[in-house]
C-alpha cells in the first residue's frame, strides 16, 4: 500500500475546542465546520465537537448531514439561503440562517417558512464581503422584525483584520454603538477575534481554525496559543538518489546539488494536497529531524534532503505536517495559509483516526 495517511486526532480536536470554550467565557460556541471540517471530516467534528452549544456550516447538504447524524444543536447556515426554494428546508432541518441581503428577506416575506426561524442578521462592518450597510439598521431591523418567518434575531458581523495589527475595534465599536438601541444579541469573533479581543464574544463565538490546531495568527504559533495539531499528514521514502555536484532533482531540475548529497523520494505530492506552490527549503520532517524539500513537488511525489539524516533510506517516516512540524511552518513557506491546505486534504489519502 502506498505509504501516505492522514491521521486525525478526535482528542486534539476536543481539547482544541475546551481552549475555545474557555476563551468564550459566558458565551455559546459554534464550533465552524464548514468545508469537510476543514478538511477533517464532519462526522469526526461531530464527535470531536459533541459538547459544543452548536455547529456552523455553509450548506444544506451540510447541516442535513449533521441532523442525520444525530446533532440536536442550533446549526448556523453560514451564508443563509442561496435562493426562495431552501426556506422549507431550512424549517424542517430547524436552522438559523444568515441573512446579508434584500432578496432573502423578499424570499422570506414571499414564502414564509411552516415554522419561524431564528435567523443571524448581518451586518457589514468594514470588512465589505457579506453583510447590510450599517447605516441602513434602523430600516433592516425593523423590517426582518415584522416578518413572519422569522422567531428571533441575533445580530452579527465578521472582521476582516483580527489577526493583524489594525485589529477589530475600528469595526466592533461602530457595530456595537449603532446596533446598541435593538437590545439584541450579537455574534462576532472567528478564532482570531477569539483568542486575542475577549470583547468581540457576544452571545455566540464562531471558532474554526484554532479547533484544528493551527494559529489564526502570523506572530504567534498554534503550540504557544494552547493548541494541539488535529491533523498530521505523513508518509514515507519510497526511493533514494545520489546526486552529485551539478546535478539537479525532479521537473525542471529547479533544486541543483552543490555537493555529493543523498536526496529521499517521498510518496506525497500535490495530488493528495501538498500545495505545488512549495519551494525549496519548505520545512519536511524525515525520521524525526527538521530537513527540507528540493525542487519542485511533483503530482504523487517530493524530493527532500537527506544530508541531516544519513541513516535514513527507504521506508523512512516522513511527516508533511501535523505532530511535529506545524502546518503554519508549511503553509507559511508555500506562500499561503494553514487553512487552504488543510481543506485541500485529497480525498485519495487515507485518513486514520486516532484518539
Ligand atoms: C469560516 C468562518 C468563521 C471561522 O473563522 P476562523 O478564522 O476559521 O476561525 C467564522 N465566521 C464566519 C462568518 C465564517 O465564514
Amino acid at each position: 500500500m502506498r505509504p501516505i495517511q492522514a491521521r486525525i486526532s478526535i482528542g486534539a480536536m476536543a481539547h482544541n475546542l475546551r481552549v475555545a470554550r474557555s476563551h468564550s467565557g459566558a458565551a455559546q460556541v459554534f464550533a465552524v465546520v464548514k468545508a469537510n471540517a476543514y478538511g477533517h471530516g464532519l462526522s469526526r467534528a461531530r464527535r470531536a465537537f459533541a459538547a459544543a452549544e452548536g455547529f456552523a456550516v455553509l450548506t444544506l447538504e451540510e447541516a442535513a448531514n449533521l441532523r442525520l447524524m444525530g446533532v440536536e444543536q442550533p446549526i448556523l447556515l453560514l451564508e443563509g439561503m442561496f435562493g426562495p426554494d431552501e426556506i422549507a428546508t431550512c424549517a424542517e432541518l430547524d436552522l438559523c440562517p444568515v441573512l446579508h441581503h434584500a432578496a432573502q428577506l423578499d424570499w422570506l416575506q414571499q414564502q414564509p417558512p411552516a415554522r419561524p426561524l431564528q435567523v443571524f442578521l448581518k451586518f457589514d462592518s468594514g470588512m465589505h464581503r457579506l453583510g447590510f450597510p450599517l447605516a441602513d439598521h434602523a430600516a433592516i431591523v425593523s423590517r426582518v422584525r415584522s416578518l413572519p418567518g422569522v422567531a428571533g434575531i441575533t445580530l452579527m458581523t465578521h472582521f476582516a483584520q483580527a489577526d493583524e495589527t489594525a485589529g477589530v475595534s475600528w469595526q466592533l465599536h461602530p457595530f456595537l454603538n449603532e446596533l446598541a438601541g435593538h437590545d439584541l444579541p450579537w455574534s462576532s469573533a472567528n478564532s482570531a477575534a477569539l483568542l486575542r479581543y475577549p470583547e468581540t464574544r457576544g452571545m455566540w463565538t464562531r471558532p474554526g481554525i484554532m479547533l484544528y490546531g493551527a494559529s489564526p495568527y502570523a506572530d504567534q504559533s498554534a503550540a504557544e496559543l494552547g493548541l494541539r495539531p488535529a491533523m498530521t499528514l505523513q508518509s514515507e521514502i519510497i526511493g533514494v538518489q545520489t546526486l552529485q555536484p551539478g546535478e539537479g532533482v525532479g521537473y525542471g531540475l529547479l533544486f541543483r546539488a552543490e555537493q555529493t548529497m543523498r536526496v529521499g523520494v517521498v510518496a506525497c505530492g500535490y495530488a493528495d494536497g501538498y500545495p505545488r506552490h512549495a519551494l525549496t527549503g519548505t520545512p519536511v520532517s524525515v525520521n524525526g529531524k527538521m530537513s527540507r524539500l528540493l525542487g519542485r513537488v511533483s503530482m504523487d511525489m517530493l524530493c527532500v534532503d537527506l544530508s541531516v539524516c544519513p541513516e535514513a533510506g527507504v521506508g523512512a517516516p516522513v511527516v508533511l505536517w501535523g505532530e511535529g512540524l506545524p502546518v503554519d511552518a508549511v503553509a507559511a513557506a508555500a506562500g499561503t495559509n494553514s487553512y487552504e491546505l488543510l481543506c485541500a486534504l485529497a480525498a485519495r489519502v487515507p485518513v486514520i483516526e486516532v484518539d
